[in-house]
């Protein structure tokens, strides 16, 4: 049986809740289902956090719910779930779901690798095995609004009040059957600024390259969210504490090991733009996190090319495709960000070359502003380049009439 907060018991104010999530619930329960807004959200709303979305836990099976709703669609494979537009909100519901039966070989809803992981899993259960499966005590919370009571099968308001990511259950077996919640604890680690709790942080290092085993195209998801989210630098440190950045990016760990303090330069840098832009509002994109965090494998390999006679800039341009073709193996990178991956590179081969007009092309490039901060980002992190991006700062405040004395002064 769980623990019974009231609202007497817990900081939780119906009224800071989205009103749609709280329509759905009630909704539900009208319906005569068990509905309850979960996870995240209430997580941080204890913690004064604005939430980034309403997550709701019900009942109902997903056809059930979409035949209570109009603006209602139920989607996803892994996870059947149906979610609610309200304009641009979105209020995602998931059926109460149970642990995988272990034992379960063959059947249809659920399924298991060699190494134990799940790989599907629309085995509907109890609100009790619900709260099981989850993956930390902190996002198995379980607040009804028409009572104001949380719901806490897994000690998660005490884990909360001490700043505790703790996994539900047995570390190892959990992180078997998902190795992405490895990324995950470091993820809330970083973003709540909560330590991994002792036990549920033992067993990662051991069973980290589990990561290679998880489709590219899910780590990408994950991987956004583990440098998106405001605390990109904290999570590089967690990352390399518990050895899950090698996997993640092989070629990166390799250029740590090679040149390490030019590299974590590099990625610090670019990192704390990255969470400084985030704290401003300003947009990130992941083309420029991403060509950051490759950069400084391109030497090694470019020489390595070059030592098999191939000149130089096509060994630069060899290197750079087969660096990104290789890391989208472990992390789908989608193709509108490769390419401007590649352009923002491109772009530094070509900001040193300023006669003639070469100058005022490269100044009206679509892809200029990315390529002048990478090279300032380059700077930063000790890379001599004889001043280019002072250069280039004068360059664009100049009038023409300096532009053409600034290009004149180059010869
Ligand atoms: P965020 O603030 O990033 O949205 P969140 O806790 O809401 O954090 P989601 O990825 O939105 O995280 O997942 C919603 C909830 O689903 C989680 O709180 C957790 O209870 C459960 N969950 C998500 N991923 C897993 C997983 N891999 N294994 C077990 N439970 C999970
Ligand atoms: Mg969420």
């Amino acid at each position: 049986t769980p623990a019974i907060l009231s609202s007497r018991q817990h900081s939780l104010k119906r009224s800071e809740i989205s009103r749609n999530a709280v329509n759905v619930v009630e909704r539900l329960q009208q319906a005569g289902y068990q509905a309850y807004v979960v996870g995240g959200c209430v997580r941080d709303l204890l913690l004064q956090m604005p939430p980034k979305d309403y997550d709701v836990a019900t009942s109902a099976t997903p056809e059930q719910v979409r035949a209570q709703f109009r603006n209602a669609r139920v989607i996803g494979r892994r996870f059947k779930l149906v979610h609610v537009h309200f304009g641009r909100e979105i209020i995602e519901v998931a059926t109460f779901r149970a642990n995988h039966p272990e034992d379960d070989e063959d059947s249809p809803l659920a399924s298991r690798n060699e190494s134990g992981r799940i790989l599907r899993d629309n085995v509907y259960g109890t609100l009790e095995d619900d709260a099981q499966r989850r993956d930390f005590t902190i996002n198995a919370l379980y607040y009804d609004p028409s009572t104001e009571r949380i719901l806490d099968h897994t000690h998660g308001v005490h884990d909360i009040r001490n700043r505790q990511v703790r996994l539900i259950g047995t570390p190892r077996q959990r992180y078997q059957e998902d190795p992405v919640r490895m990324l995950r604890a470091v993820r809330f680690a970083a973003k709540l600024d909560f330590e991994i709790e002792p036990h549920s942080a033992e067993p990662i290092i051991e069973l980290a390259d589990l990561l290679l085993d998880v489709p590219a195209a899910r780590l990408y998801d994950e991987v956004l969210k583990l440098f998106l989210a405001g605390k990109a630098e904290q999570t590089f440190d967690l990352l390399l504490e518990h050895d899950l950045f090698a996997p993640l990016f092989p070629a990166t760990a390799e250029a740590l090991e090679h040149d390490p303090d030019y590299t974590d330069t590099l990625v610090r840098n670019a990192l704390a733009n990255t969470d400084q832009r985030i704290a401003q509002g300003k947009p990130v994109t992941p083309a420029f996190l991403f060509a950051a965090l490759l950069w400084p494998a391109l030497p090694a390999r470019a020489l390595e090319l070059q030592g098999r006679g191939i000149a130089p800039i096509p060994a630069m341009q060899e290197a750079a495709h087969d660096i990104i073709w290789e890391q989208c193996q472990r992390i789908a990178i989608p193709k509108r960000f490769t390419l401007p991956m590649r352009e923002i590179w491109d772009m530094q081969e070509r900001l040193p070359r300023r006669h003639g007009r070469r100058a005022d092309q490269l100044l009206e490039n679509p892809r200029f502003r990315a390529g002048y901060d990478f090279l300032l980002l380059r700077e930063s992190a000790g890379e001599r380049t004889d001043g280019l991006g002072d250069w280039w700062t004068d360059y664009q405040e100049a009038s023409d009439s300096e532009r053409r004395g600034m290009i004149r002064a180059l010869s």
